[in-house]
């Protein structure tokens, strides 16, 4: 299958824009999440719940909208 992304697959139309979207996921444990490792493991919970904060993932999403319908899409 050759899948060549020449106008939009819903309406057909070729008034199609290229959007990137820059998505920031931060991930691990609050000091909620921390603190409650704390409580169910001990020190060793409480040290996982440290090692996981501060972890930023950054992810570029690069997508097509239509800007006759409004359809999303790769
Ligand atoms: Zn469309």
């Amino acid at each position: 299958m050759n899948n060549i992304n020449v106008g939009c697959p819903r309406c057909g139309s070729l008034n199609v824009k290229v959007v990137s979207d820059i998505t920031e996921t931060t991930k691990g444990f609050g000091a909620g999440k921390g603190c409650l490792g704390y409580i169910c493991l001990g020190p060793i919970g409480l040290l996982c719940g440290m090692l996981g904060m501060g972890k930023t993932k950054t992810k570029t999403n690069t997508y097509r909208v239509c800007a006759d319908c409004g359809a999303r899409f790769k």
